[in-house]
């Protein structure tokens, strides 16, 4: 239970099996990091850079960022980071990046579009990163949201390198993404799975409208198989896929999503305890037993009881 998670030793993430499941942190800026580190974070898999952005009418300085981000890199030595781009749009609006009159701006100029669109502000933005990483000596790794394409994907990862950042990825947060994954791993180096976002657009309900809340459910079937496709994706590729949405919060989920080939989960620190925890009561043929009852459902909720019911089996 959640006592007990609080109280067991901090370990690295693994199965009962031993097989390592590193745990990682979502953080939206720097100053999060010690707590993540004392709530035994291995890493940061998902950095939001939006906060840099938000609180002005303008894009930071190239010098403003590599200090943010030189802090963030400092505080993970030897450990791996993992920061996306600016992912402004829809949820994350910023003035003077999107069009305020778009009529579905989930749908509109966000993420890796907005950003191919002010080219400039990618380029600072990969400027800074380039400059933190060679400062410090945290295993940087960089990552464009929203991408829809294998195009985009090519796009981002070639212009990453030519910064120098070794290794670049994307996110998948968009159904064609994940149906594609198998082509968009071979330009990437890593997938990580956005389950918000992705949950969102697969089951066309937008995240922050509470009339169809009951939509934004990770447990849906639908969305599992999506996971799944990536999963089998990064395994048949020989590259990892992670999971940095807020599905790797919920324990059971977190077997789920190993059970479907997610290499590596992040979450807010304040969960790492208990996914910790869950994680080491089953192995992974066990996960995959306990994936493939939750695979097997027609809606979320008997999902969740059908996982339920595997892992107690
Ligand atoms: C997601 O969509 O799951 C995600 C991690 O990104 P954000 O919540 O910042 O859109
Ligand atoms: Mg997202």
């Amino acid at each position: 239970d959640r006592a007990a998670a609080a109280s067991a030793p901090i370990t690295d993430g693994a199965l009962a099996d031993g097989t390592a499941v590193p745990l990682l942190a979502n953080l939206g800026n720097a100053d999060g990091a010690a707590d993540a580190v004392a709530l035994g974070a291995e890493g940061v898999g998902l950095f939001r850079t939006e906060f840099l952005f938000l609180s002005s009418n303008q894009a930071p300085t190239v010098e403003q960022q590599r200090e943010a981000y030189t802090k963030l890199l400092a505080a993970f030595p030897g450990k791996k980071v993992v920061v996306r781009v600016l992912d402004a749009g829809a949820d994350k609006p910023l003035a003077f990046l999107n069009d305020a009159h778009e009529e579905n701006p989930a749908l509109g100029l966000r993420g890796i579009r907005a950003l191919r669109a002010s080219e400039d502000i990618l380029r600072e933005q990969l400027t800074a990163l380039a400059e933190a990483d060679a400062a410090t000596d945290a295993d940087l790794w960089v990552m464009a949201p929203m991408v829809a394409t294998v195009e985009e994907t090519t796009y981002f990862t070639e212009l990453t390198r030519d910064y120098g950042i070794k290794t670049a990825g994307v996110m998948v947060e968009v159904p064609s993404s994940a149906l594609l994954a198998d082509r968009i791993l071979v330009d990437a180096d890593f997938a990580s799975i956005g389950t918000n976002d992705l949950t969102q657009y697969t089951l066309a309900a937008d995240r922050l409208l509470g009339s169809v809340a009951s939509f934004q459910d990770p447990w849906h079937p639908a969305v599992l198989r999506l996971i799944r496709e990536v999963g089998d994706a990064g395994r048949a590729n020989g590259k990892p896929v992670g999971i940095c949405g807020e599905a790797a919060a919920d324990p059971l989920l977190a077997v789920v999503l190993v059970g479907l080939g997610a290499t590596s989960l992040s979450m807010a620190p304040t969960a790492l305890a208990d996914v910790r925890a869950t994680l080491l009561q089953h192995t992974l043929d066990q996960a995959r037993e306990i994936a493939s009852a939750a695979l097997a459902a027609s809606d979320a909720a008997s999902a969740r009881t059908a996982a339920q019911a595997a892992a107690t089996r």
